[in-house]
């Protein structure tokens, strides 16, 4: 078997070793004689499972007890909508900074809801930054500020988070969660899809501050009610279980590896292995600058068409896979999730070396 290096946005890589467990259960998990797909998600069996998953998860990240952690389904696209009907019910106001297209998602669905104002923006240089937030403009009674903390599709990140006082922070993580160390206490409610750095699609993590739960709006559909699932441990319904398990594996890699310190140190040595050569090539060049750049998705472009996508085939060929860049900003992105092995990072430098000196 060969495995490619995968710098896919997501779904993405996962750690070849969780692979490796997941397949020596695939048919009988432990002694049960039987897989954990094929497990009612009520058995004493499963229910080590997810209790296991939750604990790890406060664990590695430091949870505080105050807060509930809720394994849901219907991606971070569902929370856009889950959070303001749930937290939208004093004011009914809600601010947002426009950092990308899932900021402006979020920010667009929450207008059904609710009255939102846009703090700040970075469309007017394709999302290239992060946004100066002035912070008298900030709404005084929102009942939420939201921020998208890493912009997937864009590369950069925010590094400073908004001082919003009582108002709660909500941030779509889904595309940093797990990567380096972040106070949760900041936090009113941290949400991410596992499909980039935890696990398989299908499973959405959603980490809340235990007052922010039982208030919904009226019209909020029982299963988009956070205390709906906060009251049955995620198992109101069928919670997504073979998700769940393969989470658990992950976050047993990260806390082998020595935690969220330990992968920031890592994704901080890949991210700069990568911008370093960004910034000595000719014809590579990367599109985010300064303290905004994401260390998970590095978008670059050779300012050429035809030589992106020559790029692209060749690196792809030689064992790179999916980097071309989204439609929206064009050229290439490498995505270089905790997965992402340092030797994959430098051999895709390698690659982009001996690209830049043939053409
Ligand atoms: C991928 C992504 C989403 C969308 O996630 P789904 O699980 O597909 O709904 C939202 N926000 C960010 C930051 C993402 O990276």
């Amino acid at each position: 078997m060969s495995r490619v290096y995968n710098f896919s946005a997501g779904p993405a890589v996962l750690p070849e070793e969780v692979l490796n467990i997941a397949a020596n259960e695939l048919t009988e998990y432990k002694t049960t004689g039987q897989s954990v797909m094929e497990m009612s998600h009520r058995s004493k069996e499963y229910g080590a499972i997810i209790s296991e998953c939750e604990g790890l998860l406060r664990e590695v990240m430091s949870i505080p007890d105050n807060y509930k952690v809720l394994f849901l389904q219907g991606g971070a696209s569902s929370q856009f909508a889950m959070i303001p009907l749930n937290l939208m019910n004093k004011s009914k106001k809600a601010d947002f900074v426009i950092t990308g297209q899932w900021a402006k998602k979020a920010y667009q669905e929450a207008q059904r809801y609710g009255e939102c104002k846009v703090i700040a923006s970075s469309a007017d240089k394709t999302f290239s930054y992060i946004p100066q937030l002035d912070e008298t403009s900030f709404t005084k009674d929102a009942d939420y500020f939201h921020i998208c903390m890493n912009n997937t599709i864009y590369g950069s990140r925010f590094v400073d988070l908004p001082e919003t006082g009582s108002v709660p922070l909500v941030a779509d993580m889904s595309s940093c969660i797990l990567s380096e160390p972040y106070d949760v206490s900041k936090f009113g409610i941290i949400y991410a899809g596992a499909q980039k750095n935890m696990g398989p699609a299908g499973l959405t993590v959603v980490i809340i501050r235990e007052d922010l739960i039982g208030n919904a709006q009226d019209i909020t559909p029982t299963m988009f009610n956070y205390k709906t699932h906060a009251e049955n441990d995620s198992m109101y319904n069928t919670p997504p279980t073979y998700g769940i398990y393969i989470l658990k594996l992950v976050l047993e890699w990260v806390k082998n590896k020595g935690g969220l310190e330990a992968m920031k140190a890592i994704n901080e040595k890949k991210a700069a292995i990568l911008y370093d050569f960004l910034d000595s090539s000719k014809m590579f060049n990367a599109t985010v600058f300064g303290k905004d750049r994401s260390l998970m998705n590095v978008p670059f472009v050779t300012g050429n068409e035809e030589l992106d996508s020559k790029f692209v085939t060749q690196a792809k060929a030689a064992g790179f896979i999916n980097l071309k860049g989204h439609r929206s900003v064009g050229g290439m992105r490498a995505s270089i999730y905790n997965a992402m092995p340092v030797e994959g990072v430098e051999k895709l430098v390698e690659f982009m070396k001996t690209f830049e000196a043939n053409n």
